[in-house]
């Protein structure tokens, strides 16, 4: 007994059965439930015991004390993870920040099929089981013209699918220059051989030629595969086919072209002044089979993989037992079809998000950040540009004008922003804190400017013109 007065204070805490017993417990156990308060004061007593035995501090919270431990860790464990931000960064598609914001349309298709049962797999007309692929469907074949659609977890998802289902032990003729790496660790030559496809790259980094893939296709191959480079360009001393002559390479050799498209817009960038992203409509038409792209990126829906093209060829991906490991989750077919009827009723510009942001001109954007600058009696708007971001439109910008404020220390105003709720993130350029009216929905203004002025009280915040 080294340290008898030790032994006396620990013998000295309550148990849980009497803090258990106290007012303040059964308040923390009217909040989260008696198991996890449980486990809380379980925890508090423990920090205690192993505080003291390590030769803490010797004088012992009290009950309340012990309470008020307990009641911090309840509030750590069951704090969300998963929280609003407002986007003052001026990237349109952020990966990290969950990419497309949704349309009001997308969330009322949302909560209709979350809070109740649905047509899901049922077909109302003869009372049997229905297909959940039919939602989407006949909507994707409207408006790309294309004989089949299908749609899964992501545009990840569908090119690996495709691939199992078309190349699995196949040759899959692909130019070098394609050999792309998306974000998140998502290879293309990775996931051709996750599928079981035998890569054949053609070509050289920089320049592929039609007689490159007539070459390859000599000897037996599953298809053809084009990868849209999303999120870099090859510039300089470059050659690559257009797909209409890869295609039609592919087609006298009998084998299939497969489009990964990533992004896949409907809509034509080069209207809102950013050079032409290839749309699906065009992928189709310069005689793709097959064209995968994503629900989240131009599209402006929620988290998909999009599958389109001929019947047969999709009969095939359709069967592979992965498709059903792949499925798209109804809440996500429910924000799909919204937002596709968005661009079937010509109102895309309108109602989506994303498409809204991208179409807003510099002086909407401007009279925006003047009116910030108002409000907070602080910061000089400037030239900028936002971009368009998660993998579409590599190097592409939009002009736009941002709140700029020069504060003492850039890292902890940033920080500070994060704490607030919402949490804003912004972009720095130098010394200064740039805040992009583009990314920022209408109704989170009035949030963005108290985040602003508290974290401008704060030491680290003070503007400096
Ligand atoms: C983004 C992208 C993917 C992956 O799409 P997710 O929907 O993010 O899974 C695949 N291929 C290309 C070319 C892409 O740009």
């Amino acid at each position: 007994m080294k340290n008898p007065h030790k032994m006396t204070s620990l013998r000295n805490l309550p148990s849980v059965e009497q803090l258990l017993q106290t007012r303040s417990a059964a308040e923390l156990v009217a909040r989260y439930g008696r198991p996890l308060t449980l486990s809380a004061i379980r925890s508090a007593l423990d920090r205690v015991r192993k505080h003291v035995s390590k030769g803490g501090d010797t004088t012992l919270p009290d009950r309340d004390g012990l309470l008020a431990i307990a009641d911090e860790t309840l509030q750590e464990w069951t704090h969300p993870t998963l929280l609003p931000v407002i986007n003052a960064s001026g990237v349109i598609l952020h990966t990290n920040l969950g990419r497309a914001p949704l349309s009001a349309a997308a969330l009322t298709a949302m909560e209709t099929v979350a809070h109740c049962y649905s047509t899901l797999e049922f077909d109302l007309a003869t009372g049997k089981r229905g297909s959940r692929l039919v939602h989407a469907e006949g909507l994707l074949q409207r408006l790309t013209g294309a004989e089949a659609a299908l749609v899964v977890n992501n545009n990840a998802a569908a090119v690996l699918l495709v691939l199992s289902a078309l190349a699995n032990r196949k040759r899959v003729v692909i130019a070098r220059s394609q050999l792309v790496e998306i974000g998140g660790g998502f290879r293309i030559p990775d996931v051709m051989k996750q599928s079981g496809a035998k890569l054949v790259e053609v070509g050289t980094t920089n320049k592929v030629r039609i007689s490159d893939y007539e070459d390859a296709l000599a000897e037996p191959a599953g298809l053809v595969m084009r990868a849209h480079r999303s999120n870099f360009q090859i510039i300089g001393f470059t050659e690559e086919p257009e797909l209409k002559e890869l295609a039609g390479t592919a087609h006298r050799f009998q084998v299939p072209c497969v489009d990964d498209l990533g992004s896949g817009t409907l809509l034509d960038t080069a209207k809102f002044g950013m050079s032409h992203e290839p749309t699906i409509q065009e992928s189709l038409a310069a005689g793709a089979d097959v064209v995968c792209f994503s629900g989240d990126k131009l599209l402006g829906g929620p988290q998909a993989g999009i599958i389109i093209g001929k019947a047969d060829l999709l009969a095939r991906v359709r069967k592979h037992p992965l498709a059903r490991a792949v499925r798209l989750d109804k809440l996500c077919l429910a924000a799909l079809t919204a937002t596709l009827l968005h661009y079937l009723k010509d109102e895309a510009e309108r109602e989506i998000p994303i498409w809204r942001m991208i179409a807003t001109t510099p002086e909407q954007v401007k009279a925006r950040a003047e009116a910030w600058a108002l409000e907070l009696g602080q910061g000089n708007i400037l030239e900028s540009e936002s971009t368009v971001g998660g993998g579409s439109l590599p190097g592409e910008t939009l002009p736009t004008f941002v709140l700029a404020l020069t504060v003492k220390s850039v890292e902890k105003f940033l920080e500070s922003l994060r704490q607030g709720q919402p949490p804003v993130i912004a972009r720095t350029e130098g010394e200064r804190i740039l805040l992009d009216p583009r990314t920022v929905l209408p109704e989170q203004d009035g949030a963005l400017l108290v985040n602003l002025m508290n974290a401008m009280k704060k030491p680290a915040g003070r503007v400096r013109g």
